[in-house]
């Protein structure tokens, strides 16, 4: 087996003696792209900085490339981090800002330059090289960011929300760049966001993080198609996916799956899975109804009082006040406790 690029074995942290990572244990494998979705304040940050050494551990350990790094310092740990902020240096050119890291370590200032320059191919910025960071918009900023990250041939990229300061357009381009850059070069890298659309189209794997602890590790469609929790299921989902007590007002049609009559469950479907002219369907008035070009989104309240989403196409939308009646196929339907919210698996 070929060794992890990073590797958490039940680490925890914290600020000021408040536990804000919980015995986390995540293994990125070497040349993967893993995700840390989660909101904010769920930790996601600090999961890099710990990673990066810029923050102790109070228990566990850390591994990179295979050595155990634990209470090694930055500097030791050959891990390039990228900021929200880009934390580029004003006063320095592009090019001596992609090459910082490398002079500060002692290499050849000639060899750094020819390092840095190349580096700045890679990701599109090198005819920004003479500029100032002052000089550059947003994107080129975030690229410049990336070469100083690259320069380093590190064993792992850690990128917090290095994407979240542009505006969208860009952001959706210079994402497909950052995932053709992984393949390109085969680099370990762990991506924090709080973009659950980001997450799914750049990740080998998401690890979804909710208060200091790892909720679910999957491949997006893992995190999609069979979310562990309603936490998952809600966060993941735009807008989230409904949630209603089982054997309430909505009763799904199709093959039910084995279920004990005595547990406390609640159903999940998405927007997507609703239809709003079941002939058995649970009554349901439409409060509200948004557009978004070819789709529509109805809200609607149950009779019982419950609020359900569901997407029709927009040529077939209900008028608002309309009296609907909501169906779904347990097909669709996703079965949790509804005590712990984890996902229901009868045995
Ligand atoms: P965001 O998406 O808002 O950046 P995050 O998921 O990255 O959030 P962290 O920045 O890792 O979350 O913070 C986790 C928790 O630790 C939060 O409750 C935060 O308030 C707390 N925290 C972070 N940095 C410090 C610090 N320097 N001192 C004290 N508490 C901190």
């Amino acid at each position: 087996m070929s060794e992890a690029g990073l590797a958490f074995d039940g680490v925890s942290a914290a600020y000021r003696g408040a536990t804000v990572l919980h015995e986390v244990d995540l293994t990125v494998d070497r040349g993967e792209l893993l995700v840390v979705l989660g909101p904010s304040g769920a930790g996601k940050s600090t999961v890099l900085r710990v990673a990066a050494g810029l923050e102790p551990v109070t228990a566990g350990r850390v591994r990179i490339a295979g050595r155990d790094v634990t209470t090694a310092r930055p500097g030791r740990r050959n891990v390039s981090m990228v900021f929200q902020s880009y934390a580029l240096f004003p006063h320095l050119t592009v090019a001596e800002n992609i090459a910082f890291g490398l002079e500060v370590r002692d290499t050849p200032r000639a060899v750094a330059r020819e390092r840095a320059r190349t580096a700045a191919e890679t990701v599109g910025c090198a005819g920004l090289l003479d500029r100032r960071p002052g000089q550059l918009s947003g994107g080129e900023r975030q690229r410049v960011a990336l070469a100083r990250a690259l320069v380093r041939e590190p064993d792992v990229f850690l990128l917090d929300e290095p994407l979240s300061n542009l505006d969208l357009t860009l952001r959706v381009e210079m994402r497909a760049e950052l995932r053709a850059l992984h393949d390109r070069l085969g680099a370990t890298m762990v991506h924090v966001t709080h973009d659950q659309t980001e997450a799914l189209v750049l990740a080998d794997r998401i690890a979804v993080l909710r208060d200091g602890r790892i909720e679910q590790v999957g491949t997006p469609e893992e995190i999609w198609r069979a979310p562990a929790s309603t936490f998952v299921a809600r966060f993941v989902g735009s807008p989230a996916m409904n949630l209603l007590p089982a054997g309430g007002p909505v009763h799904p049609t199709g093959a039910a799956p084995p279920a004990t009559a005595d547990d406390d469950l609640q159903l999940g479907f998405r927007p997507e899975a609703v239809t709003l002219d079941a002939a058995e369907g649970a009554a349901a008035t439409v409060d509200r109804v948004e557009v978004v070009g070819e789709d529509a989104y109805a809200y609607l309240t149950l009779a019982g009082g419950q609020p359900v989403v569901a997407r029709v196409p927009a040529s077939r939308r209900p008028g608002r006040g309309s009296a609907v009646r909501v169906g779904v196929r347990w097909a669709d339907v996703h079965v949790f406790h509804a005590g712990s919210g984890r996902r229901y698996r009868p045995s």
